[in-house]
C-alpha cells in the first residue's frame, strides 16, 4: 500500500481569535495540520519546535511586528514559505514583505475560498521543491554510483592476471594493463597511445590486431587466436575480439595475452615422449603382423574357419596400429622440423599420376572412378621433399575414396598458378557438416555419423596434410557440402 503524502504543516500567528479559529477550520478541512500563535514571539518558539511548511502571518500585531517575525524565520530557514495577511490600507507593506522574503500575501478580511487559493499555491510550490530535491538526490547518488563503479573495474582490469589490451579502429592502443606490458616485456611506466606494432615486433600478432581493429572480423562470438614467440622465448597466446558499439559499429579489438610457454615444453615433452613409445611398438608389432600373415597363409583347409576369422581380425587390428604408429612418427618428425629437409625438383603431374596408380586398386575394389586431370603443357616443378608431397596427396585421395560411397566419382585437377600449383580432390561422397570443417584438421578429431561409423582411421591424416603444408609455406582449405561431396584444395608455393 502506498504511503499517503505527509500533511502540511501551517502555523497560523495572527493576535485576532476570530482569524485564528477560522483559518484553523478551513485548514483542517484541506488536510493541514494547524498550530496557532497570538503573538510573534508564540510563533517563532513553535517555529523552533515544530517543522513548519508554511507560515500565515499577520503584519499588524502588538508586541513584535509580523516584519519582525517574518526577518526572524527567514533567517532562521529560507525554505519555510511565509504568506503575510495584510490590511486593505497595507498594500504597501504587503509588498515590503514579499521584498522581505514572504511567498505570498492576503488581505483581511478573506473569504475561505481565498484562504484556500493560497494555501494550494504554497502547497504546490512545496511539492515541486520536495520533487526537485528528490531528483537532485537521486541524480547525485546515480553520479556516485557510476563513479564507484568506473574505479571498481578501473581496478578490477589493473589487477587482472591476464595480460589485457584495447585498441580503437586505427589499431592504437588505447588501455593495457600491467600484465599486458609485462607479457611483452614493456617497461611497466609505458603509456598507452601509439599503434600496436610499437609494442610489439611480431607482424602476424600485429596483423590480427589490425584487422580486428578496423572491423574486418566482425564476429564477436568467436575470439581469434595467435601464438607467437618473444625475443625472451617466452611464447604467448593472443586472443581478440571486436568491440562493438551501437549498431553492432566496430569500435576497436579487446585483446587478451596468456603465456604459454610452460605448455609448449609440455606439448614438447609429450610429442618426444609419443615419438619414443611408437618408436619402440613399430618393430614387434610389425614382426606380429608379419607372423599372422605367415600362420593364416599357411593354414590348411581342416584348419580355416572360425580360427582363420579370429586370426584375421588380429591381423587387421595390428594393421591399424602400425598405420597409427606410422602417423604419429610422422607427426612428430613434422612437429620437430624434420621433415622437408631434402628439398629437390618435383614433377607433380608424374607423383600425382604415380599415387593415383597406386591408390587406383582401392577404389576400384569400390567401383569408384578415379580420375586425374593434369593440363596438356606439363606443370612447372615445385622445390619440396617428394616424400612429403607423396604424403599430402597420397592422405588426401584416401579419405576421398574412404568416405565417398561405393561406385561414387573422386576427381584430382591440378593448374599452375601465378606463385604455385593448385591440385584439388573433390569427391562426390559424404560430405562434411559445417560445424566440424574447423575441427578436421586436429589431431585424433573424426566426425561420426551413420555413414562413417564403420571407417576406421586415426583422425591423424589431415593433422599430416596440414602440418607438412605448414612447413612448405602452403595452405590447404576445404568446401563441403553433405550429401554432395567435398573438395579439398591445396596451395603450393613454387619455391618450396
Ligand atoms: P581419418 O580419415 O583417419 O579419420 P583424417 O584426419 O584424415 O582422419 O580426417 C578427419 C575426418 O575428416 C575424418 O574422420 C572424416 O570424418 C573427415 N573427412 C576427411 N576427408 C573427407 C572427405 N573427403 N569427405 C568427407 N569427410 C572427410
Amino acid at each position: 500500500m502506498k504511503n499517503s503524502p505527509q500533511a502540511v504543516q501551517v502555523l497560523v500567528v495572527d493576535d485576532e481569535q476570530d482569524i485564528r479559529d477560522g483559518s484553523e477550520r478551513i485548514l483542517s478541512r484541506m488536510g493541514c495540520r494547524v498550530f496557532k500563535a497570538g503573538r510573534g514571539e508564540e510563533g517563532l518558539d513553535i517555529l523552533s519546535r515544530e517543522p513548519i511548511n508554511i507560515v500565515l502571518l499577520d503584519l499588524k500585531m502588538p508586541g513584535m511586528d509580523g516584519m519582525e517575525v517574518l526577518s526572524r524565520i527567514k533567517s532562521r530557514d529560507k525554505e519555510i514559505l511565509v504568506i503575510v495577511i495584510t490590511g486593505f490600507a497595507t498594500v504597501e507593506t504587503a509588498i515590503e514583505a514579499m521584498k522581505q522574503g514572504a511567498y505570498d500575501f492576503i488581505s483581511k478580511p478573506f473569504e475561505p475560498d481565498q484562504l484556500r487559493i493560497v494555501i494550494n499555491r504554497a502547497r504546490d510550490k512545496i511539492r515541486l521543491t520536495q520533487d526537485t530535491e528528490k531528483l537532485m538526490a537521486e541524480r547525485k547518488r546515480t553520479l556516485t554510483d557510476l563513479g564507484t563503479e568506473k574505479s571498481r573495474i578501473h581496478t578490477i582490469v589493473e589487477s587482472l592476471p591476464v595480460g589485457l589490451g584495447v585498441t580503437n579502429t586505427s589499431g592504437q592502443v588505447v588501455l593495457m594493463n600491467p600484465s599486458f606490458r609485462r607479457r611483452l616485456g614493456l617497461d611497466p611506466d609505458r603509456e598507452p597511445g601509439e599503434s600496436i606494432s610499437a609494442y610489439v615486433d611480431n607482424a602476424e600478432f600485429c596483423n590480427l590486431v589490425m584487422e580486428i581493429s578496423r572491423g574486418v572480423s566482425m564476429d564477436s562470438s568467436e575470439a581469434r587466436t595467435c601464438e607467437f614467440l618473444l625475443p625472451d622465448e617466452n611464447y604467448l597466446m593472443a586472443r581478440g575480439r571486436p568491440v562493438l558499439g551501437e549498431d553492432n559499429m566496430c569500435l576497436g579489438a579487446v585483446i587478451n595475452l596468456v603465456d604459454i610457454s610452460a605448455i609448449k615444453v609440455l606439448d614438447r615433452l609429450k610429442s618426444e615422449f609419443v615419438a619414443k613409445v611408437s618408436h619402440e611398438l613399430r618393430s614387434p608389432l610389425s614382426t606380429i603382423h608379419e607372423q599372422l600373415a605367415l600362420v593364416i597363409r599357411d593354414m590348411t583347409d581342416d584348419e580355416a574357419g572360425q580360427d582363420q576369422y579370429i586370426l584375421s581380425r588380429a591381423k587387421e587390428k595390428t594393421q591399424g596400429l602400425i598405420s597409427l604408429i606410422g602417423d604419429l612418427l610422422d607427426l612428430s618428425r613434422i612437429e620437430a622440423g624434420n621433415i622437408c629437409q631434402e628439398p629437390r625438383p618435383v614433377q607433380i603431374d608424374k607423383l600425382l599420376s604415380s599415387i593415383v596408380d597406386f591408390i587406383g586398386a582401392k577404389a576400384r575394389s569400390k567401383q569408384q572412378i578415379l580420375d586425374l586431370h593434369l593440363p596438356s603443357v606439363a606443370l612447372p616443378p615445385v622445390t619440396a621433399d617428394p616424400v612429403a608431397i607423396e604424403s599430402i596427396f597420397g592422405n588426401l585421395i584416401t579419405n576421398a575414396i574412404h568416405y565417398t560411397q561405393d561406385g561414387g566419382k573422386i576427381r584430382v585437377t591440378a593448374t599452375a598458378e601465378k606463385d604455385g600449383l593448385c591440385v584439388s580432390i573433390s569427391d562426390n561422397g559424404f560430405g562434411i557438416e559445417a560445424k566440424h570443417l574447423e575441427n578436421i584438421f586436429k589431431r585424433f578429431y573424426r566426425v561420426k555419423n551413420e555413414k562413417t561409423r564403420f571407417i576406421t582411421g586415426t583422425g591423424l591424416g589431415l593433422p599430416i596434410v596440414k602440418g607438412l603444408l605448414d612447413e612448405l609455406g602452403g595452405s590447404v582449405k576445404v568446401d563441403s557440402t553433405v550429401g554432395k561431396g567435398s573438395a579439398f584444395t591445396v596451395f603450393l608455393p613454387m619455391g618450396g
